[in-house]
């Protein structure tokens, strides 16, 4: 065992390196947990790609970046060609190069930083899908810790892939296997997700192609974080205890520190810290003057996150369906939203619904959920998304689009309560119902009522000194790996 001494008063402060996966879902999470660590006595150097750094600097601007004499941005490049910042991401382009040409950067920079005067590096907290800073922790002989930032149950799955692949569920055979029925499987197998689909499963398991770049990738990860020091996890007991017991069987020791949002919250209470952001987006906030305006649990929140895209016909569907359930509609629309072209939205349904419904590009998500006036969310069911949802008590309508994301549906829609899926398909009718069902309807009574039960939960994990959450010293539990 490698000790790392956390004594603040020591001049040999122990330093952690963080390491986010370069995209807003991750980059956001990671932030969050330096800050606690920072604020726990650790020296922080955060690792930030040189692409996502000058997006970084146009939406927030220097000040934000400047840091802390105890809390250090740094870069590397993500080896990709310079590109639109605002293009949409692709994540599986970013992975191949990531896994690739990061390694040496990243050795450099600590090579870099020993030559520098912060304090010696003693532990490397990096993405549970930048698995390559193993073998830079082990250049070192210090320890190595790995942050999942997705659900657990999405990692859980991940871990039964072969098992997937021994039983035959997968690859599929042919596409025919899409809509034969095949999908609806329902598999017993998997602890903790007694009776999920096949179509549940994270989408890059539904290939034809064994040799698909994306599983081959995740296969890979998972494999390498067996040799992780251990492995953190924004999420909490209450939530996913089952999911988690049956990973820690698996994998080195596990942490669950969730919801990071809120555990945020209530251990760190430093200006100097709120200043540091990670929105990727510059944010409008106009929006939360118009909901002040709005009574309580009146309005629908529609947001799909930082990489979903859709078709133009999906678009309008989802506008349509907006208009005619009559609802209040708070909608952030990327600009890259529509892949391969400017979303246009028709200009009767701009008219139709001015009074009622407000449009606008990206927005301060956390402080939207946990407005009163918002009632429910349309979501793509990103994790982040998800738990800032639970922590509000916010019922969601969910429309999954990748990777884990169909799998936090399946638990929201069956296990947890929280959640009602509209078909990948949209069409304006179901938009409607679901829409007025969840704002007005008596499902989504129900389900405020169990989301309000979730938040409570939520708030005992983390924001209670007895909480699962809450207790671990996240500081200490790192310095002594
Ligand atoms: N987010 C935000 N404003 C927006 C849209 C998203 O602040 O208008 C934040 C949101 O609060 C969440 C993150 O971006 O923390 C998105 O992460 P998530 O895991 O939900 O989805 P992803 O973008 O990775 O698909």
């Amino acid at each position: 065992k490698k000790m790392c001494s956390i004594n603040a008063e020591n001049s040999d402060k122990p330093h952690a390196v963080c390491l986010p996966y370069p995209a807003q879902g991750h980059i956001s999470p990671m932030l969050k947990l330096a800050k606690i660590l920072n604020h726990k006595g650790f020296h922080i150097t955060f690792v930030n790609t040189e692409h996502n750094h000058k997006r970084l600097l146009k939406s927030r601007g220097a000040h934000s970046l400047n840091g802390l004499p105890s809390f250090r941005f740094e870069t590397i490049p993500d080896g990709l060609p310079p590109c639109d910042p605002d293009a949409t991401q692709d994540i599986s382009s970013l992975c191949k190069s990531t896994t690739t040409t990061c390694l040496g950067p990243f050795k450099e920079l600590l090579a870099k930083l020993k030559n520098t005067n912060v304090p010696r590096v003693s532990c490397i907290v990096s993405d549970g899908s930048m698995t390559f800073t193993l073998s830079a922790a082990q250049d070192l002989g210090i320890p190595q810790v790995l942050f999942w930032t997705p659900s657990a149950c999405g990692l859980l799955c991940y871990m039964y892939y072969r098992d997937l692949v021994e039983k035959g569920y997968t690859p599929l055979k042919d596409e025919s296997y899409l809509t034969n029925g095949c999908l609806d499987t329902s598999l017993d197998w998997i602890p903790g997700m007694k009776g999920v689909r096949l179509r549940d499963l994270p989408s890059f398991l539904r290939t034809t192609d064994p040799e698909e770049y994306m599983i081959k990738l995740i296969i890979q990860e998972t494999e390498r974080s067996k040799n992780a020091s251990a492995i953190i996890i924004n999420t909490f007991e209450t939530l996913e205890g089952e999911v988690v017991e049956s990973l820690q069987k698996l994998l080195p020791p596990i942490y669950v520190v969730g919801p990071l949002n809120l555990l945020m919250e209530h251990v760190v209470d430093d200006k100097n810290l709120e200043g540091l952001g990670s929105n990727l987006w510059k944010e409008e906030t106009k929006c939360l003057d118009w909901l002040d305006s709005k009574k309580p649990n009146s309005v629908v929140y529609v947001n799909f996150g930082s990489i979903t895209v859709m078709t133009a016909n999906q678009l309008i569907e989802f506008a349509w369906g907006l208009a005619n359930s009559q609802m209040e509609f708070l909608w952030v629309i990327r600009p890259d939203i529509v892949s391969g072209e400017k979303e246009i939205l028709p200009s009767e349904f701009v008219e139709e619904t001015k009074e009622r419904g407000m449009l606008t590009s990206w927005c301060p998500q956390e402080q939207v959920l946990s407005h009163s006036a918002i009632g429910g969310f349309l979501t793509h069911s990103g994790w982040n998304s998800t738990l800032e949802s639970i922590s509000n008590g916010v019922p969601m309508i969910c429309w999954p689009f990748f990777a884990e994301q169909q799998t936090n549906c399946w638990f929201k829609c069956t296990q947890w309560g929280i959640g009602m899926e509209i078909d990948n398909n949209v069409k304006r009718d179901e938009v409607e119902s679901l829409v007025r069902e969840l704002v007005v309807g008596e499902k989504g009574k129900d389900m405020k009522k169990k989301a309000m039960e979730w938040k409570r939960l939520a708030e005992e994990a983390a924001a209670k000194p007895t909480g699962s959450s809450y207790t671990l010293p996240l500081s200490k539990t790192i310095a002594n790996i």
